[in-house]
Formats: structure tokens, sequence, C-alpha cells
């Protein structure tokens, strides 16, 4: 009996038994240049699925004209595979590599056709950062059998196939010969209906993201070849010379107490589901209900994803300094403590993307708690347990100053919506339970993914009070600003993830609603008022975040600018900036 592993090993082994001289063995033995050819078909024609769906759906190429285009641009992707198998399967190598290609194009077919999602180099990134908790909600039955029928034949017929020795020189000149006819052939392709292609390609650029599996393989190579683009090693400081401003000194505020302020980092919450926003279910019935509430119904998200979004946010740089940044930078956290802050981050999900790692973190996987906790995932009250006692983890000297907390949320983490609100916070019914969304009608969808806007309400209400009640001496505020938004299945659209420039705005526009307590307002100089009308009508966006939150809590740094202060336009004029 061979174990598992034994079988395994006999799979990928090379050719040695039974001798290449059998008569039986040299029959059965396969030309290594038939298995790059076989899994370069099947994968261009079972791994693209998503891509033909989507070309058929062009109005631009139909009827016969249509095959036709369809056609020559499967053997181009077949001759692309080709190319790039035959240049990357050499000796014992040749079956690891096609092994990896189809179980890449496999998973790659399956997430493209199910959440409409394509891959580039962020969703790289995203599944790189993923932590085995967000991987297990994106598991079920549904991907299984996908991945069978997509991968299952052509590896059962790659792994029980022996591979013909060749030998280094024969193997060299055949696989040279295999690259050239690949590439002739994909050069004939494309000459063949030139014109359609160079304006389809044009016109829908979100079709290369579909290729696959050479989406992934030029994702793995975009990343890898980050460092040479940036210098990833150095991390630029920022704000070094940042102070605290005037409001500090006792004698220039009527509260002496240090400021303490919540900023909420909100998960995949859409603005578009906030009846704050005029969503027309009451998604926020108790942020509605609050008169002392500021909220930018037009507020916009920097990334799609969270490892996009969230070290852009932090940044001192824009959206689009920020992608054509030089090396990497200290962020938001650090120029607080460089002004000798006390600041925490407070972790409810796959971590802070490397943003908290000079300042103190505590993620709640490790408070292991009954009550908030099941399943590997904890529901987000669980944040303000305890944060009395954790703010005392700070040193004192910078406690004494202000303290600043980052509360990152799982908000509606998806797919697995349901699992985001409690029992009693179900208001929408029936929900989908399950995480394959697509068995789920959209009304179950939305549902789901409403009472986890709904636990989001609850939460931060929770958290206001927590602040009214916890810290009622001290100046206040609660700063909440989602992520990105989220797909819920408008044109087949699932998640989020999609690269910025055609991304639907529902994965773009977020909720931005912050809380001041009057003690804080008058600290700062603010006017709610103003900044209720003002915000209203607002267009703000992640790139305000920085300067926002240092303009709120008064802190002076040249990184600092006044032009992206969301508060600065309702702060009183009689204030030293
Ligand atoms: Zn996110």
């Amino acid at each position: 009996m061979f174990t598992a592993l034994q079988r395994l090993r006999l799979a990928f082994a090379r050719p040695a038994l039974p001798p290449a001289t059998s008569p039986s063995f040299a029959a059965a033995a396969r030309h290594p240049a038939l298995l790059v050819a076989g899994v370069s078909l099947w994968l261009a024609v079972f791994g693209n699925l998503p891509l033909w769906l989507k070309l058929a759906q062009l109005p631009e190429i139909s009827g016969l004209r249509g095959w036709g285009f369809g056609l020559a641009f499967a053997m181009l992707v077949a001759a692309g595979n080709a190319l790039v198998f035959g240049l990357l399967a050499w000796g014992w190598l040749l079956k690891p590599v096609l092994v990896v290609a189809l179980l890449a194009g496999a998973s790659g077919a399956y997430f493209m056709a199910s959440y409409g999602i394509v891959i580039d180099t962020p969703m790289l990134v995203n599944v790189l950062q993923t932590d085995p908790s967000e991987a297990t909600d994106l598991l079920n039955w549904r991907m299984a059998v996908a991945l069978l029928l997509l991968a299952g034949p052509p590896l059962w017929w790659l792994l029980t196939r022996p591979v013909r020795s060749l030998g280094p020189w024969r193997h060299l000149g055949h696989s040279l010969a295999l690259c050239s006819a690949a590439l002739l052939l994909a050069v004939g392709s494309v000459l063949l209906v030139f014109q359609d292609f160079a304006s389809v390609m044009r016109n829908h650029t979100q079709l290369r993201y579909l290729i696959n599996p050479l989406n992934s393989l030029y994702a793995v190579l975009d990343l890898a070849a980050q460092p040479l683009r940036m210098d990833t090693r150095t991390l630029a400081p920022v704000g070094r010379d940042a102070q605290r401003g005037p409001s500090y000194s006792a004698s220039a505020s009527a509260s002496t107490a240090p400021p303490l302020v919540l900023l909420v980092v909100g998960e995949t919450a859409r603005a578009a589901n906030f009846a704050l926003n005029g969503y027309t279910r009451p998604t926020t019935p108790r942020l509605s209900a609050r008169t002392d509430l500021l909220n930018a119904p037009d507020a916009w998200a920097c990334g799609t994803s969270t490892a996009a979004s969230l070290p852009c946010m932090f940044s001192h740089l824009g959206r689009e300094d920020y992608q054509k940044r030089q090396s990497n930078a200290e962020n938001l956290l650090d120029v607080l403590q460089h002004a000798g802050l006390g600041v925490l981050w407070i972790d409810n999900q796959s971590g802070c993307k490397g943003l908290c790692d000079r300042v103190g973190e505590i993620n709640t996987r490790t408070l292991n708690d009954a009550q908030w906790c099941s399943g590997g995932d904890c529901q987000d009250p669980i944040m303000l347990r305890d944060l009395a006692s954790h703010l005392q983890t700070l040193p004192a000297e910078q406690r004494a100053h202000a303290t600043v907390v980052v509360l990152h949320q799982m908000g509606s983490h998806g797919p697995a919506y349901a699992r985001r609100s409690l029992p009693t916070q179900k208001q929408f019914q029936p929900e989908c339970q399950t995480n394959a969304l697509q068995q789920c009608s959209r009304e179950q969808v939305l549902n789901a993914y409403d009472n986890s806007i709904l636990a989001t309400d609850a939460f931060l209400d929770q958290a206001i009070e927590w602040l009214k009640t916890h810290a009622a001496d001290r100046p206040t505020a609660l700063l909440y600003v989602s992520d990105h938004g989220e797909s819920l299945g408008e044109n087949n659209l699932y998640l989020h993830g999609l690269p910025y420039a055609i991304a639907p705005d529902v994965q773009k526009h977020v909720p931005w609603i912050a809380w001041l307590s009057p003690a804080l307002q008058q600290r700062a100089g603010l006017d709610a008022a103003c900044l209720q009308r003002d915000w209203a009508q607002r267009r703000l966006s992640h790139d305000h975040y920085f300067h926002s939150v240092l303009g709120l809590l008064d802190i002076r740094t040249s990184a600092y600018q006044r032009t992206l202060d969301a508060f600065a336009p309702c702060q009183s004029a009689t204030l030293p900036r």
C-alpha cells in the first residue's frame, strides 16, 4: 500500500523506473511538450470561463464575427499559457509547475465567476495578508465541487502519465521549439482579429485581469518587482517636528483633562446602506436618533480593499501621491506619538497592516472572551470591554497629554455577513446563511448585510455612550470611517477589491461619521452646527483623514495640510493655527 505522500512522490518523480528502454513504458510515456500543450489548452478553455462569458456579453462583437473573435482570443490565451509554462517547466519542475498552474487557474476561475472579482496585484496582497479565519469564511461545498471539476480531470491525466526523458540538450531544443510555436500562434491569433482585439482591449481594460492564470502570474511578478520600483527597506520619517498646539496649555483651555479620541476604522461598510445617508431601510436607528452627530454623506475610500485602503488612509499622502510613493513612510499614528500622545490600536480583524508597528496593540483574539467570540471571530463590542484598563497600559506621560485609540472593526466583513450581527440584531429576515452568496437570493444577501450595518450602528452608539460615561470629565471624540465599500450582487458583482478605475461606486463610497463632546468642541474651537451643514454638502475622502485627525487634536506639524482638514472650515478664527 502506498501512502498519499508516496503516491505524490511517485507522481512527481522523474521517470527513472521502469527503464525508458522498456517498450511498454516508451509507449505510455508522454512528451513533455504534450503535457504542456494539454494543460495550456484546458486552462484556456475551462479556466477562462469568466472571460468567455464576459466576452459573450459585449455588444460590439456578436454573431459569427464574435465566435471568430472568441476562438482567436482562446488560441492567444492557450499560446500564452504554453509559452510561459514552456519557459518555466523544466526537467523535474515540469509536473509541479503544471500542477500549480492548474490549481491557480481553477481557484482563480471559481472566485472570478462566483464573486465577479478580478485578480490583480492588490488582490494578491489581500490573499497574502489574509488569516485562517478570513480564508475559512470563503470555503464551501460549491468551491470544492468547482475545483474538482475544473482541476480534477487534467490533474488526474497529468499525474498518471509518465514523462518521456529527453536529456538536457534535447529538452532545451524541444522547449525552444514549443515556445517558438506558441509565440507564432499567439502573434498569428492576434493578427487575425487585430482590429477587434485592439478596440475591445482598449474599451474593456478589465478583461486583461480575467486572463487566467496568467493574471495571477503577472500579479506575483509585479509584487516581486516592487522593490525595484520603490525603496521597501527604509521608512521615511513623517512629522518628526510634531508639537502639541496651544490648547494643551492649561491657560488656553477651559478643560485641563487630556483629550481621548476613538478612531473607529470600519470594515466593508458602504455608505449606500446607511439610513443616515438616505437608505430607505432603517439600518442606523440609534445613530439617526442622535442630534449631536456629524455625518458626511459624500465620502470616498482610497482603495477597494483593506490592504490597499488602510495604509493610504493613515498616510500623509493623498491617494494619487500614495500610489506614486518612492518608499514607505511613517503614518498618522507615528506623528501622534511624535507629538507625545498615547496611541493604542485595538484589532478585531486581520491585523493593522503594519500601521501599529510602533504603537501599542491589542488583538481581541488573545482576550478569549466567551461572550463576544466564537468560531475564531469576535463581535465588535468586545473592543469596549476592558477599554479603560487597556488605556492604562500606555505610558502615563503620554496619557497626560492625550490618548488616541484605533478600534479596527470586523464590521461587515464578507461573505459571511450573517456572522457579523448578534441574534438580537437580525431585524431583516430571511438572512443569507451561507458564504456561497450566489446560492442566496439578492434579498437574503441584503438582509444579512443590512443586519451587519445594524450591528455597527449599535457598536458606534455604544462607543459614544462609553465615552460619555467612562470619560465624562475629558474632552472626547469619535471618528468613524470605513475602509472601503462592498458589492452585494449588483451586476453579478460580490465582495470588493476591483481595480479602483473600474470598481463600482458602492465599493468606494464609504460612511464618514463623527461625534464630538461639548468639551472637545470648545477646546478645538469647533462649531458643530456649522460642521453638520458643511459636511452635508462637502465631498470628503480618505485624503482628508490624516489631516483631520491632526486638526481635531491640535497637533502642529509641517506634514499637516489645513486644506485637507475636514474640521477646519468650521473652526473658530480666534484660535491660533
Ligand atoms: Zn476591508
